[in-house]
Order: structure tokens, then sequence, then C-alpha cells
């Protein structure tokens, strides 16, 4: 299938980009890697005036670490962050990283498209969700604003971002405990059935600041906080983590559909949750 026919610009600059934006509104889409956009175009699911491609702006290609975080350019692709000498201080990251799609993919994917397209059954929403990340945006009219990521997805493919609005860099925090991040799909490359991040510390032989977040199963990343309190001051064995399994199977209530039904879900979910802790434990 073509897409239909629209006007296309790549400017050099950020501000440039911006004010394309804000000139041509709803009529004007951004394209990053392209492999979420152009089915849609090609789908006719999207019919803009105008494409505005971030493929020349040099700023958004930088990566950068300090003591706490990496921060993350919105045009990094997944493979070139994936091979990065510093994504192995950010637990879960490459994980993460390495469970999107295919190699192919991941080769034009950018991690600011993975963010704004905001799939349900993504691995970086929910990895974000999981570690108090947190994404940057910039707009001609109001300037640069952060939104944390448990305020940044509304729903499927909606987000806190204004039409008018770019995401400039995303930022990953440095967790000082164990992270780890499982999915099951239907094939490899995928998107997952259902995904689990989970992340904890260990104080004094016991478990604390828990996160146990699901993707695939609702509208957005979702965070049980039923099963983290499970985990909360307890000591980290395999019957504490069975406990919090059973926290997913008391209280999730997962989407179903062609591909899997509720019940499905929910024992999957909490079949991976379990699985993911033990991993983190080992
Ligand atoms: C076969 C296949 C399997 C896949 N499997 C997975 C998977 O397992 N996990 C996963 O997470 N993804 C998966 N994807 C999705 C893929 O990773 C997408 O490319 C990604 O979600 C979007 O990134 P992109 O850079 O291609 O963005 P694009 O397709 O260019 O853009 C996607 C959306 O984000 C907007 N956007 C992009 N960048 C910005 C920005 N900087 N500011 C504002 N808006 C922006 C665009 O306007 C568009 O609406 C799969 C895709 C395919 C084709």
């Amino acid at each position: 299938m073509k897409p239909p026919a629209f006007d296309y610009a790549d400017p050099d600059t950020l501000d440039g980009a911006l004010a394309l934006l804000a000139d041509h509104g709803d009529d004007a889409v951004i394209i990053a890697g392209g492999q979420s956009l152009i089915p849609l175009l090609n789908l006719r699911l999207a019919r803009p005036e105008l494409v505005i491609d971030l493929r020349h702006i040099d700023d958004l290609f930088e990566v950068s670490v300090d003591e706490s975080c990496l921060r993350s350019g919105t045009m990094v692709r997944a493979a070139d962050l994936e091979e990065h000498p510093s994504a192995t201080t950010i637990p879960g990251l490459v994980p993460a990283l390495s469970l999107i799609a295919h190699s192919q993919i991941r080769a034009r994917t950018t991690i600011g498209g993975s963010v704004a397209h905001a799939d349900p059954a993504a691995e970086l929403p929910a990895l974000l969700v999981a570690l108090d990340g947190s994404v940057a945006l910039k707009s001609s009219a109001r300037g640069e604003r952060t939104v944390e990521a448990a305020d940044f997805f509304l729903g499927p493919l909606w987000t806190a971002r204004e039409p008018d609005e770019i995401l400039t860099s995303v930022t990953f925090p440095r967790h000082k405990g164990v992270v780890a991040i499982d999915e099951v799909a239907m094939r490899p490359g995928d998107f997952a059935l259902v995904g689990v991040v989970t992340a904890y510390n260990v104080y004094a032989g016991m478990v604390a600041d828990p996160r146990i977040v699901l993707f695939g199963v609702a509208g957005t990343p979702i965070r049980v906080t039923e099963a983290e309190a499970a985990l909360v001051g307890a000591v980290p064995s395999t019957a504490t983590f069975a406990a919090a399994a059973e926290k997913i199977r008391e209280h999730l209530t997962p989407l179903g559909d062609a591909h899997a039904s509720v019940e499905y879900r929910r024992n999957l979910a909490a079949v991976l949750v379990e699985r993911s802790l033990v991993k983190n434990n080992d």
C-alpha cells in the first residue's frame, strides 16, 4: 500500500522543527524511525499534510550519563543505545532494548519514537515507569518541560504530549537494586502478549521499594501495588515471590483479545512476575 500524498520537511534545528509544528498544528506529524508511522500512513490511518523528519537535528542524537541517570536524545536508535558503552550502567535498559522487535527494526526504531508512540505492549514505557524515569518535551510557544513517566502514558497510543511539542530526551534513572524484564510473545520479535518489569532494593536483608510493572495487559504500563505490598519488608525468597504472584492472580483484570483471553493473560502475568523476581534474586 502507498501512503497518501504529503509534504516533507527535514529541518536541521530543533527550533526549525518546532516552528513548522506550531505553524501546521494537527496537519503535521513528526517522523523519527518511521517503523510505526509509515505503516499508519500506508494504511491511511494518518493523513498529515506535512511530515517533519527529525533525522538532521544533531542535538537529538546525544547520550549523556551522570552518577544518577542516562539521558538519551530522542533520535538515538534502539540498536545504537543497546551497543552504547554506558547503557549497561542502567540496570534493565539493555535487556529491554533487546526485546524490541527484531534487530533490523531496532536499527531504525528511535528511543523517542518508542516512547511517543506509547504502544501498551512496548518495553521502554514500562521500564521508564518502573525506574521513575521522565520525558523532556519542548514547544516553541511554552519552551521546555519535563513529565514523569507515571504521568506521561495516558492510554493506548496516547500521551501527555501536546500537539505542538517534540520529545527531546528520555531519562533512565540508575536503580541501585536489581531490575529484570521478561515477556512472552507469540513469536520472537512480536509485541508482548504480557510483559513485566520488576525492580527492588534489599536493605537489612529485606525487600524495599519494590516495583512490579506490567505491560501488554492494559492501555498503559501499570504498577500492581497489591503485589508490590506483598514484597515490602519481606525476606527475598521463593515463598515471598510466590505471594506477590498470588496477588496478581487476585487483583489483575487484564484486557482480553483474539490473541489471549483475560484468564490466560492474568495467569501469564502471575507466572512472569514470579519468574522475574526469582531471576532477580539469583
Ligand atoms: C514488526 C514490528 C515489531 C515491533 N515490535 C515491537 C516491540 O516488541 N516492542 C516495541 O516497543 N516496539 C515494537 N515495534 C515498534 C517499533 O519499535 C516502532 O518503531 C516504535 O514504536 C516507534 O519508533 P519510531 O522511531 O519508528 O517512531 P515513528 O514510527 O517515526 O513514530 C511513531 C510515533 O511517535 C511520534 N514521534 C516520534 N518521535 C517523536 C518525537 N521526538 N517527538 C514527538 N513525537 C514523536 C510520531 O509522530 C508517531 O506518531 C515493532 C514494530 C514492527 C514493525
